[in-house]
């Protein structure tokens, strides 16, 4: 028996996959007893990117599990909840050092007041992040550099997001994304914006959708994979989030919202009053700046209706 501190990398139904990391090597634990748990109300206690502390007996083994024994401190965590108005959350993964949120922006469209709440939702969290603009190869194609343009203007130079253009397809910006992948990361975006693609495209020995942690002697029957990280042969981990759509607005007050829009926050030094919802108050230095190209238009129209549905939400 050994005392060790390890990190989840899969959560099934009723067991866990822990390693070492950098190590990649598996062995399963399970929570038994009292263990020690983060104030939470999360539905799951342990969850992927968590680093535990737990006993490894000598012959572990799934019929002799290591013991989970305590939770310890997350840097950070994203979570699911069932619905907005829901109290029940769902702790997706933790400890992560960066989100990669896929975009498109044809071939399916990603709506820009979606990918606002993507990173509203990033930045609430504390998760840095990194937006991927996938598919460039087909808006190349069509002639759309004023959309690609655009897009930099906005959320590169206003909102200062790093932002890495790739296709899958073609290779370019693979590279440059392999390097942005070091420690432990989210790949997140709706389906169809390319996130398998990429992981085949990132590491060729990686197929998401067909190749599951191949363990197959360590998983139960019964068991339904939650989420589960990826070694990329270059160094870090990638952790697979379908499921990440937006925060439950209920948990920000109206005047927090504008402090995860960077810009705003950047430019509301300069308003009269504080708090200032940057919506009727006189002397709104967000409002200028919005008049004055400095925050975009399309960004601070997402930020209103973030503020209206919160006051929606708040009036039930
Ligand atoms: P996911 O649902 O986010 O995992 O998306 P997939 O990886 O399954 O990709 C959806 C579709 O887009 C597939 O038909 C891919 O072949 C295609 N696709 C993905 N990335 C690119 C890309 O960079 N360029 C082009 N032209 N097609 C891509
Ligand atoms: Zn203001």
């Amino acid at each position: 028996m050994k005392n060790v501190q390890a990190t989840v990398v899969k959560h099934t139904g009723s067991h866990y996959l822990l390693s070492i990391l950098p190590a990649w090597e598996l062995f399963p634990a399970v929570i038994r007893g009292k263990v020690r748990l983060q104030k939470s109300t999360a539905t799951n206690p342990v969850a992927v990117g968590d680093n535990v502390l737990c006993e490894v007996p000598d012959d572990v083994s799934e019929s002799n599990p290591a013991i989970i024994t305590e939770v310890l401190p997350r840097r950070n965590y994203v979570i699911r909840k069932s619905t907005n108005l829901s109290r029940e959350a769902h702790i997706i993964a933790s400890n992560i050092d960066r989100a990669f949120v896929v975009v498109t922006l044809a071939f399916p469209e990603v709506k820009l007041p979606f990918l606002d709440r993507l990173l509203v939702t990033c930045e609430v969290y504390g998760v840095p992040v990194t937006i991927v603009l996938n598919k460039i190869d087909l808006l190349r194609k069509a002639g759309a550099d004023d959309l690609i343009a655009a897009f930099h203007d906005t959320y590169g130079r206003l909102a200062g997001y790093d932002i890495i253009e790739t296709s899958a397809k073609t290779g370019e910006g693979i590279d440059t994304l392999r390097q942005a992948l070091a420690g432990i990361n989210l790949l997140s975006g709706v389906s169809g914006v390319g996130k398998s693609s990429l992981i085949k495209a990132l590491d060729p020995n990686l197929n998401p959708k067909t190749a599951q942690i191949s363990l197959s002697h360590l998983q139960g029957r019964h068991t339904t994979t939650f989420y589960e990280m990826y070694p990329l042969k270059s160094g870090g981990f990638i952790i697979d989030t379908p499921g990440i759509r937006s925060f439950g607005l209920l948990d920000l007050q109206p005047e927090e919202i504008a402090l995860y829009f960077p810009e705003m926050l950047r430019e509301s030094q300069g308003c009269r009053f504080t708090p200032c919802t940057h919506t009727h108050e006189p002397g709104c230095a967000v409002k200028k700046a919005v008049d004055e190209g400095r925050i975009s238009a399309d960004r601070y129209n997402s930020y209103l209706g973030m503020l209206e549905e919160n006051t929606k939400y708040r009036q039930k």
